[in-house]
């Protein structure tokens, strides 16, 4: 199956489970500020990898990761 997702930036605070979580590796962290002051995490998936698992969903405190299928 897949999916992708998409980050809320100005919601994310850093905590960077996201980024633990995803076995495929597609979650880093950006060299961005958002307005609250964290540097937000970002989605990269060149290679279409993202099974739309939504373990970065579930696991996101803040609730920023919305993730899509199809
Ligand atoms: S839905 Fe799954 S594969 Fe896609 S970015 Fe989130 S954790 Fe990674
Ligand atoms: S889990 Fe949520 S709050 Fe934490 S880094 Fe990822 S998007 Fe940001």
């Amino acid at each position: 199956m897949k999916g992708y997702i998409e980050i809320d930036s100005e919601l994310c605070k850093e905590c960077m489970l996201c980024i633990e979580v995803c076995t495929k590796g597609l979650i880093k962290k950006s060299a961005k500020l958002n307005l609250k002051g964290f540097y937000h995490v970002m989605f990269e998936d060149k290679e279409k990898q993202c099974t739309g698992c939504t373990l970065c969903a579930i696991i996101c405190p803040e609730a920023a990761i919305e993730v899509y299928r199809g």
